[in-house]
């Protein structure tokens, strides 16, 4: 059935590839941006749609839609962006959510939250299942993200004890693919960066720490089953790909695969660096019958050659215009 869908940081790296599939679908699809971490040039193949709307909106002040759907995908999701004004990052967690719970409640609506895996902080269970209740620190660099995304489950559960809304959470694990900012600061982006340089590999400690590496495109799948998944499944579920690297594992690969002949340098580990990470992703493979398809090399690869394909002058950091 043809659903009108809101797309919340639709211009975003995920949210432009949700968009894209959506509106491929035959949905009518509003996506919703202030292009904080984002660039419109991420949608600008969807503009000519019939069924797809550029809106410029911060989701923190309220905005009226009548929509069916919403995914609310709005929120830097990169240390280097959400640090860049803590206190911005978690009105949009918290005001947001409240926004687009607000709609939902209103017209009725399914609303989906992408939630993340740093609602588990710096585990001490591993891999992490979604009973586990995290490790956070509440007052460090991370916090504005992490708890910012804590709150925001919370919302969620409580307009849907409370008033019956529609709710569904994903908490998703470390993303990649086409169309990630190439100035975030996230490991792929930078390693992929700095791979095609020829610029030093900045390792951030002993690069001895882990994280588990989804591909965009499995990723959306997964997202878009979850909103359409059965009635009785809320959530929260994890979404990720269960294959665990270290990040001098991650580097070796990137170089290896972009032919590079740069090298590694070793880097101070930011505060609050999560030592392990990896989704156990049972929950979803049983009840939304998903699992991630695309293994790493693979992913890089295709990621390296976008990379390859932009003109890095397109792309700034956030400015406080935005922030
Ligand atoms: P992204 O930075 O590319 O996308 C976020 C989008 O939200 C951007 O287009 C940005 O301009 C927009 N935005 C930010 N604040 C806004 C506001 N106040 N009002 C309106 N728009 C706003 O990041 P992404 O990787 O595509 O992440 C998308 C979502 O998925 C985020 O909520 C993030 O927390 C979550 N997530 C992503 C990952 C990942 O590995 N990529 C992991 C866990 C969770
Ligand atoms: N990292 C790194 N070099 C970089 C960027 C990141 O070694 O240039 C490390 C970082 O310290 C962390 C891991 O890579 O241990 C993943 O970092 P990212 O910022 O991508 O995501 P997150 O820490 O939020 O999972």
């Amino acid at each position: 059935m043809i659903q009108r869908i809101l797309v919340t940081g639709g211009a975003g790296f995920l949210g432009s590839h949700l968009c894209e599939r959506l509106v491929a679908d035959g949905h009518d699809v509003i996506c919703l941006d202030n292009f904080f971490t984002s660039q419109k040039t991420n949608v600008t193949h969807l503009l000519d749609k019939p069924n797809f709307e550029l809106i410029r909106h911060d989701i923190t002040l309220p905005i009226h839609l009548e929509v069916d759907q919403i995914y609310n995908m709005a929120c830097p999701a990169a240390p280097g962006h959400y640090q860049y004004n803590p206190i911005k990052t978690i009105k949009t967690s918290v005001l947001g959510s409240i926004n687009m719970l607000g709609i939902a409640k209103r017209c009725g609506a399914r609303v989906l939250q992408a939630s993340t895996s740093e609602i588990y902080g710096d585990p001490e269970v591993h891999p992490q299942p979604e009973s586990y209740r995290g490790c956070v620190n509440p007052i460090g660099p991370r916090a504005c993200y992490d708890e910012g995304k804590r709150v925001a489950e919370t919302l969620f559960m409580d307009y849907h004890r409370s008033n019956g809304v529609d709710i569904r959470i994903v908490r998703i694990f470390n993303t990649y693919g086409p169309r990630m900012h190439p100035y975030d600061g996230r490991v792929v982006s930078n390693f992929i960066r700095q791979a095609l340089a020829g610029e030093p590999i900045t390792i951030f400690g002993d690069g001895e720490q882990t994280r588990s590496f989804c591909y965009r495109d499995d990723l959306v799948d997964a997202i878009i089953a979850m909103m359409n998944g059965p009635d009785d499944f809320i959530g929260p579920v994890n979404i990720g790909n269960p294959t665990e690297f270290t990040i001098r594992e991650l580097a070796d690969l990137v170089i290896e695969l972009s032919g590079s002949s740069s090298k590694l340098v070793q880097n101070p580990l930011p505060p609050d660096d999560p030592t392990r990470r990896q989704p156990d992703i049972t929950l979803a493979r049983q009840r939304l019958n998903w699992e991630p398809s695309v293994p790493l090399r693979e992913g890089l690869e295709k990621t390296i050659r976008w990379f390859r394909s932009i003109d890095l002058a397109d792309y700034r950091p956030p400015t406080p215009n935005y922030a």
